[in-house]
């Protein structure tokens, strides 16, 4: 037996990569790359093996055209030194990016641009009583927000003294800058460093906003809350966000709201949830018991402040009395939901002797004199109600 290894060292096939000859002179050598890169630029060409490619294409001009690395290819060598991968142009001072946009011309903007720009729109919040959210409120707010500048109109000049033209790009907004390279001059547009890009200066500034056009201020504004929102919900404004720079039109502001917790009613969907106690005897016997309502917390809603609820014979502890119509009015749609009462019974104490003898007579005639629990399963029960109240 006998084994071998070996070490198979893969060289590149630079030349098949750039699709030349052997002998391919450095022109040839030059333009078979530019070709090649131009096809294969991640920013023009979006296939998944682009890039790859580009980066192949990158390393075998980068051996093929310098007389030495081609040297040392051309006799078996390993002109990357070994393993170090291709050095990429992001070192050599040449932008590709600014080869292909002026090739292709894929720089879209031309002339100046404006100064005047849509400002951004912007998130407010507010905190709401549970009556002003259920019955809708219009309620001041307070926002700091960017507004166009009073002293010289959105301008940014004092004054009233109008921008003057730009003298290092005579009013384009942009400058033409040439690089030499090996494939030629190539230029490139950028904006002008001098005016930003705008084509003009403004050679008299606002004191107020130093040429802004607009300035930061603390401004109240009122929000008309419809009736029925909840937490999280948002209000739209429109027009009513940051003034843009220049002057420019203004962003819309959301308005966001938080409800506040309320100590007797809650929320669940469209309906109001309370939970009120009532003595022993008027859940045996049945009765009528006013209760004050939300709209009592609201002074032209007074005469709908208390409504009637209607406790039937026999009512037990946990039991749901509705009472139509008087939750939360529909944000889509209309109508109100309803408000849930969840009674609870009150067993007396403090009986006195009178009392504690008109109850065991009672209970005497219900044959309860020695009565026997009931067993309670677990899970829904007589209990079951309280736990699913307070959750
Ligand atoms: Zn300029
Ligand atoms: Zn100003």
């Amino acid at each position: 037996m006998w084994a071998a290894s070996y070490l198979k060292v893969e060289m590149k096939d630079y030349y098949g990569v750039l699709g030349v000859d052997r002998d391919a002179s450095e022109d040839q050598i030059k333009k078979a790359y530019r070709k090649l890169a131009m096809q294969y630029h991640p920013d023009v060409n979006d296939s998944p093996e682009a890039a790859d490619k580009f980066k192949e294409i990158g390393e075998a001009y980068e051996v093929l055209h310098d007389a030495n690395k081609r040297a040392l290819y051309d006799r078996g060598g390993d002109p990357m030194g070994g393993g170090q991968g291709f050095s990429g142009f992001q070192g050599g001072g040449f932008d590709f990016t600014n080869l292909v946009d002026a090739m292709f011309g894929t720089q879209t903007q031309r002339g100046p641009r404006s100064r005047t720009q849509r400002g951004d729109d912007s998130l407010a919040r507010i905190k709401l009583t549970l009556a002003e959210a259920v019955f809708g409120v219009t309620k001041p707010l307070k926002i700091d927000t960017a507004v166009i500048c009073p002293n010289c109109n959105g301008s940014g000049s004092q004054d009233g003294s109008a921008p003057i033209t730009c003298a290092n790009c005579h009013g384009n907004g942009q400058v033409t800058i040439v690089q030499r390279s090996f494939l030629g001059d190539i230029r490139t547009t950028q904006p002008c460093p001098n005016c930003r890009g705008f084509g003009t200066i403004i050679s008299n500034p606002c004191g107020e906003c130093a040429g802004e056009g607009r300035v930061r201020t603390r401004r109240t504004i009122n929000v008309k809350i419809p009736a029925g929102v909840n937490t999280g919900n948002r209000i739209h404004l429109d027009s009513q966000g940051e003034v843009g720079p220049g002057g420019g039109p203004a962003g819309d502001l959301y308005v966001e709201i938080t409800v506040q917790k309320h100590d007797v009613f809650t929320r669940s969907g469209d309906n109001l949830e309370m939970i009120v106690s009532i003595p022993m005897t008027a859940a045996a016997l049945g009765t009528e018991i006013p209760i004050k309502t939300l709209e009592s917390e609201r002074e032209d809603m007074a005469d709908q402040g208390t409504a009637q609820l209607n406790i039937p014979a026999g009512t037990q502890s946990g039991d749901r009395v509705v009472i139509p119509g008087r939750g939360i009015p529909r944000l889509r749609g209309s109508g109100r939901g309803d408000l849930g009462v969840t009674v609870a019974v009150k067993t007396p104490t403090k009986l006195n002797h009178k009392q504690t003898e008109l109850l065991k007579k009672l209970a005497e005639a219900r044959g309860e004199e020695s009565p026997e629990a009931e067993i309670t399963h677990q899970g829904r029960g007589v209990f079951g109600w309280l736990k699913d109240a307070l959750s």
